[in-house]
Order: structure tokens, then sequence, then C-alpha cells
């Protein structure tokens, strides 16, 4: 193409001002900001000017044209990028989907005291400073049993706070099987490391007994410590020190004992066929310390809690260190509320809890209920739908070998394989909502994308882990994704 058309065309291309002028884009300087919109639409001129140098030729200049891709760039910039989305998977506390769902009345106390003012640290009756650890420290000790509790921000900063404190300089023991990593590069051996402590390592992978703890202790020696094996289990021959006997150690060589339990449980899950340790068990049984999340099986917010003996958590909370892992007042308003449910034992206020103590039965008939909907608005014959038997896990680095029976709904379709639906799901409420004629509105979609899995070429939802009031949206997101 000539140089000659080449002008031609950039000729053609509206001015920003031309375009700033359209009504659609006029009404968007108003709602989003004069400077977005021009910078929008100084880009989209860009974008064309360079296709036009490079190529001779451009997709469709016309002002109208230009004006709905500025205004859907526009959209897209504004769309927040954390968002709802379905977990269809029944993994509970999925740690790529947030981990644990929080209470209502939880959001509903952050609401309340975070839109204004409030006493984080300020002691009404007294007119003066408080402590912002009031609010939980209470409440933590009570539902704990433990002499003191504080919160920092997640359990990894609580396992550093905890060795950094009792042990810098000195030594911990703890045994090789119990040496994990977690995940995201929480490893037990950096972790110490890192909080200054130099690692004992006793026993070795499999088996460790008392006598490999004992003979460690010297001179050096700070502290013992207990981790929970959360996300893997050795099995066959195998030995592991319970906590009475490492407590009895610790008495006698005047150690404390550490535990971090990960998950921190609160309520007995014993009845849904888990065997995880009450953290409440752990301090009757000795333990001068423990750590566990906030956000895991106690199904509240992104925390780190530490409670046990008063001196020892004192000392904690006298560590410079404390103030930086400090936790802020949205945490303390979501984990105080979290906790005044666990006091009265409304466990099944807590989403994460309420998943747990769900009968495969009541599962499967919120399925049936799903399918026949699903069935009345499908075209019969293009899609199978059935229900049948599966497993729902707790996840969150929890109870690896258990899970909990349930029932899923499995889906095959003439039109599409089970590898197009999981990305349709997953994707089709991301395209509608990017779509240019939604503007540059800022209301949430209709639907959120579906997490799904599959297993042996189907689709398989589990709705143990959707919440009741998703359900309809689910039921439209499969409807779409399906025709
Ligand atoms: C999950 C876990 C952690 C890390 O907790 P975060 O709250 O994610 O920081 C530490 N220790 C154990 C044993 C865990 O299971």
């Amino acid at each position: 193409m000539s140089s000659g058309s080449r002008v031609a065309l950039l000729r053609q291309l509206p001015s920003v001002d031309e375009l700033l002028n359209r009504p659609r884009l006029t009404a968007l300087t108003r709602e989003a900001g004069h400077g977005l919109v021009v910078e929008a639409a100084r880009g989209v001129l860009d974008e064309l000017r360079a296709d036009i140098a490079q190529r001779g030729e451009a997709a469709a200049i016309d002002a109208a044209t230009l004006e709905a891709r500025i205004a859907g760039e526009i959209a897209r910039l504004l769309q927040p990028s954390l968002r709802p989305v379905i977990n269809a998977t029944g993994v509970i506390l999925h740690t790529n989907l947030g981990r644990a769902p929080l209470a209502p009345a939880a959001v509903e106390h952050l609401r309340a005291t975070v839109t204004q003012y409030s006493n984080l640290e300020y002691d009404v009756a007294a007119g003066q400073r408080g402590k912002r650890d009031a609010h939980t420290a209470r409440l933590l000790a009570r539902v704990l049993g433990a002499e003191a509790a504080i919160v920092v921000n997640n359990n990894a900063a609580a396992v550093c706070l905890v060795l950094n404190t009792l042990a810098i300089g000195g030594e911990v023991i703890v045994s090789r099987g119990e040496l994990i990593e977690i995940g995201d590069g929480f490893r037990i051996p950096d972790i110490m490391s890192e909080s200054g402590a130099a690692l004992r390592e006793v026993g070795t992978t499999n088996r460790t007994a008392l006598a490999d703890y004992e003979r460690a202790i010297g001179e050096r020696s700070r502290l013992l410590l207990r981790v929970h094996p959360s996300n893997f289990r050795i099995v066959g021959f195998t030995n592991r020190v319970g906590l009475e006997e490492l407590v009895e150690l610790g008495r006698r060589s005047r150690l404390p004992v550490f535990e971090d339990l990960g998950s921190g449980c609160l309520a007995d899950l014993s009845p849904y066929g888990f065997d995880e340790p009450l953290a409440s068990a752990s301090l009757r049984a000795g333990a001068s310390l423990v750590s566990f999340s906030g956000d895991k099986l106690l199904g509240g917010p992104q925390a780190g809690i530490i409670a046990g003996k008063r001196e020892l958590v004192e000392r904690c909370r006298r560590n410079p260190m404390f103030r930086a892992l400090r936790v802020d007042k949205l945490t303390i308003a979501v984990l105080e509320a979290t906790l005044l449910a666990c006091l009265r034992g409304a466990f099944d206020e807590i989403p994460a809890l309420r998943m747990i103590r769900l009968s495969a039965d009541e599962v499967g008939r919120r399925a049936e209920a799903l399918v026949a909907k699903l069935r009345s608005a499908l075209p019969a014959g293009e899609v199978e739908l059935e229900i049948i038997d599966g497993q729902s896990v707790i996840g969150g680095g929890s109870t690896p070998e258990q899970s909990l029976p349930t029932r899923l709904i499995a889906i095959s379709s003439l039109h599409y394989s089970a590898a197009q639906l999981e990305e349709r799901l997953r994707t089709l409420p991301l395209a509608s909502q990017s779509a240019p004629d939604r503007g540059a509105s800022t209301e949430p979609p209709t639907s959120p994308p579906v997490i799904a899995r599959i297993e042996e070429g189907r689709l398989l939802l589990d709705l143990r882990t959707v919440l009741p009031e998703q359900e309809s949206q689910i039921a439209a997101a499969l409807v779409s994704a399906l025709r």
C-alpha cells in the first residue's frame, strides 16, 4: 500500500475530542472520570495508528465502533479483579478459592464496626487508651481454655513469632517426621532459620522415639516443637511421640512445648469421621503454647492464633516483631464474631463447619433438586445428568487421607467434552462480563464463574461447597454452558 493511502487512512481517524463528544463517552467521563476516558481513547487511537503504519490497514475506524471499543476497555479496567466464584469442587478449605468463606454475621459485625470509628484501642469505660487484643483475647482464652492468647497475621507468622521469642540463639528440637512444607513456601526448616533459632532434628522420617528427643537435649535447647503433619501422612512402620509424653519430657527438662496445630480445630469433628486434634485438648494435655490458622477449621479470617501459658504469650506479645505482625480491625471484627459463634456452640453458623457437617443425603437432596431444574430447562437427549456417590475433602492441609462421603452431579453433553464444559462454566460469565455493551457498569456480573472438576471424562459438581443462595446462579450458569 502506498504511503498516500496510509496518510488518507490516518486522516479518517476521529480526534480524541470528537470521540469524547459521543454520547456514551460523555456519560462515561462523568462516571469514570475525564482522565480515564481520554487515556483509553488515546490508547485505542495509538493502536490504530500503529496498525496503519505497519500493515497499511486497520479494523473499522468509524467513531461509533471506536466509541464502543473505548467503553469496553474502560469497563474491563474498572472491573475488580477479586470477585466471587462458585466452588463446586467439594474441597471445603480450598486455598486457591480463599479458604474459609465467612459467616454472614461476622461480615455484618465487620460492616458495623469498620464503616465508622470504633473502640479498637480505646477503653470506653475508663476513657483512655486500650489494647486491640482485648476484643479477642478474652474469647480465645474462653473457647480454648487457655490462660492467654494473641492474634497475628497468619499461622506462619505465629510460628515465626513463637520461635523467635522463645528460641532465638538457641536450639529447637523437632522430629524429622514433622519437617514439613505446607505449600507456597512455608517450610518448617526455613521458618526456623528466619526466626533465628537453630533446628535440631531428631529421629528419622518415619520413626521418632521419646529417647531421640531426650538425647538431643543440651545446654542450647530452648523449645520442644511438635508440628501437625497437615497435608501428608506417614504410614507403615511409624512412630510419633505423643503430646503427653513430650509434655512430660519438657517438664523434666524445663523446656516449653510448642505445638503448631495447623488447622486448629475448635469443633469436635469426630462424629463426621475426622480425628483432628482439638486445640483445647492440646492445651489440656499440657502444651505450653499452641498456634493455628484463623481461616482453616475455625472458619474465620486469615489469622494466626497463639494461645497457652500467660507468661509465654506475654513474652511473644512484648517481642517487637509482634507489632509488625499484628492484625488490623477487619480481622479482629470477623474473628470476634466467629469466636462468638463458637462460644455459643453455633457451629452451623460458620459456613466451612456447616459444610463439613452436611450429610451425603442432604447434599444429595440438593443435587436432585438442581438436576430436576436443569432437566426442565435443557432440551431432552442432549445432556446426561446423573447423581453418583463421591467424596468431598476438607483441604487447607487438614486430614489428607480422610474424606467425607457426598453425592455428586455428573454431567456429560453431546456437544461439549468434559474439558470444554469445565472451561465454559469457568469462563462464560467472564466473557459476558467484559462484553463492550456492558458499558462502564461496575455492577457485579449476574453469575460468578463455576469451578468444577473432571473425573473419568465427566464433569463433576459437588454441592457441599456451594452455598444454598448460589444454587440459582449455578443453575443459570449450567444452562448457558450446556446450550
Ligand atoms: C497451614 C499451616 C501453616 C500455615 O498457616 P497459614 O495460616 O496459612 O500461615 C503452618 N503450619 C501448619 C502445620 C499448617 O497446617
